[in-house]
């Protein structure tokens, strides 16, 4: 999951880094840091917390240069090490380099192990850190050399944001998995972030996305380079489009809100319900729910109220927490739901911790059916392309039919997406990575090789 960002060419680039962090602080609320570059010296500022906990003015002043780069860190079960902070930092024999990235590399532990056999030595378990060593460890004498080096060496998804003193380079790998996009400042500096929502805060102008496959290396006094380094075979996440990104992001052209209410309206086809009203699982389920209604013709309520105050539900690591926080977040509006059929939309379902907890609290309330619908396929296989979503055995959809699972949480019915449905509503004209639901894992890896929080 996380989020990166790139700025270069202005006087206040890490500042701008800032307001991009926090833009895109729902991809990674464990830890954030920024570095810069003055020509001279890379500085660094990077710890657990949110954006606005980490950062304050007199921190940002440290952040010295017109170049800056930044990452949100998303969870990583129940470790809690700043060293897992990014963006990543190192010595080397070329100068200073500091790395941040978005992705999840699938031959994390054989290019480690390799690593550590030839005498490296490692902080974390961050896939970040093989990174720095490959650059380090290559005898060519120029760091884009180095880069390209590294990237011939490194498989799965990665969207990097790579720092020298005086340059910036930024790599999305072939499949694209993860989203990336450039934006122009009005200064005429550039802006790289893994959302586009980061733009719209700083007032960039959105240019486009980073190919698939592409290197952009930023030096002074010139335009942005542009250089494939792989044949791109785009294969963009579906899950970012379904959970992930901000709703008034664009991924791929496509604004993220739009392809949400499309689920929704596609899940009201596939699944209809005898139903008087919809609601949605607040916030995730909110575009989706609206989407279904206008497809059932029924009307939509915000019946369920959300404690803003509460952090994910996922970002706790045990189950106890979890149902919980699910209590602690959402209470529902009793007199819109007592006596009535209503339909719960959300936008996946991963262990069903969520769906359970509110079909009961629906019946509580009075509900005289619940019909539970989901706007995305039925989750079987952990992703191993940066989404972070548990293992196989913890998905309940790995060994439960859809009408085991409404037995288990409760609900009188239960209707999930199906895959074509899925990619006729992002429109069919991209190799959607649908890792989660097909098991197809064409960037290399399978569901036991490690994910972004595996701890080895
Ligand atoms: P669960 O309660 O385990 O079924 O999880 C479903 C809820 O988690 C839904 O409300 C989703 O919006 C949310 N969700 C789905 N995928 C993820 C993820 N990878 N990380 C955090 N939350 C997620």
């Amino acid at each position: 999951m996380c989020a990166i960002v790139g700025v270069f060419g202005t006087e206040n680039a890490a500042q701008l880094a800032y307001y991009a962090l926090f833009a895109m602080q729902h991809r990674g609320q464990e830890s954030t840091g920024i570095s810069s570059a003055d020509g001279k010296k890379i500085h660094l500022v990077k710890r657990r917390g949110l954006v606005t906990d980490v950062f304050h003015e007199g921190r940002l002043k440290l952040l010295k240069g017109s170049c800056a780069i930044g990452h949100n860190r998303y969870s990583t079960a129940g470790k809690d090490s700043v060293l897992d902070a990014q963006p990543v930092f190192a010595k080397y024999k070329l100068g200073e380099i500091s790395v941040a990235h978005n992705g999840n590399l699938t031959n994390k532990y054989e290019v480690r192990d390799d690593l550590i056999e030839k005498g490296a030595i490692f902080q974390t378990e961050m896939d970040t850190e093989n990174i720095v060593h490959l650059i380090a460890k290559s005898q060519k004498n120029k760091l884009k050399a180095r880069i390209k080096d590294m990237l011939n060496k490194i498989e799965g998804a990665y969207c990097l944001a790579i720092q020298s003193r005086s340059k910036m380079f930024v790599v999305r790998d072939r499949f694209g998995i993860r989203p990336l996009s450039l934006g122009k400042l009005k200064n005429g500096g550039y802006i790289v972030a893994s959302e586009t929502c980061a733009f719209d805060l700083v007032g960039a102008e959105f240019v486009r996305d980073v190919e698939p496959g592409e290197m952009l290396v930023f030096e002074k006094g010139k335009e942005p380079q542009s250089e494939m380094i792989f044949e791109s075979d785009p294969h963009p996440c579906a899950f970012e489009y379904i959970y992930f990104a901000r709703p008034d992001s664009i991924i791929a052209g496509k604004t993220v809100y739009n392809m949400r209410l499309q689920m929704g309206k596609q899940l009201a086809k596939e699944t209809p319900a005898k139903i008087d009203l919809v609601l949605p699982v607040p916030d995730s389920g909110v575009a989706a729910a609206k989407g279904y209604a206008d497809g059932m013709g029924v009307p939509f309520e915000m019946g369920i109220v959300r404690n803003h105050y509460v952090g994910r539900t996922f970002i706790e690591p045990t189950q106890e927490i979890r149902d919980l926080k699910v209590k602690l977040k959402l209470s529902p509006i009793k007199d819109m739901i007592k006596g009535k059929s209503v339909a719960i939309v959300d936008d996946s379902l991963v262990r069903g911790t969520t769906s359970k907890q509110i079909v009961r609290m629906l019946k509580d309330a009075g509900a005289k059916e619940v019909h539970m619908r989901i706007a995305a396929p039925e989750i079987k296989y952990p992703c191993r392309y940066g989404i972070d979503t548990a293992t196989s055995q913890e998905l309940i959809s790995f060994s439960k039919t859809p009408e085991e699972i409404a037995e288990y949480i409760g609900a009188d019915s239960l209707g999930f997406l199906s895959i074509e449905g899925l990619t006729k509503s992002l429109g069919d004209d991209s190799n959607y990575s649908l890792v989660s639901f097909d098991g197809n894992y064409f960037a290399g890896g399978n569901a036991d090789s490690p994910g972004c929080s595996t701890i080895r």
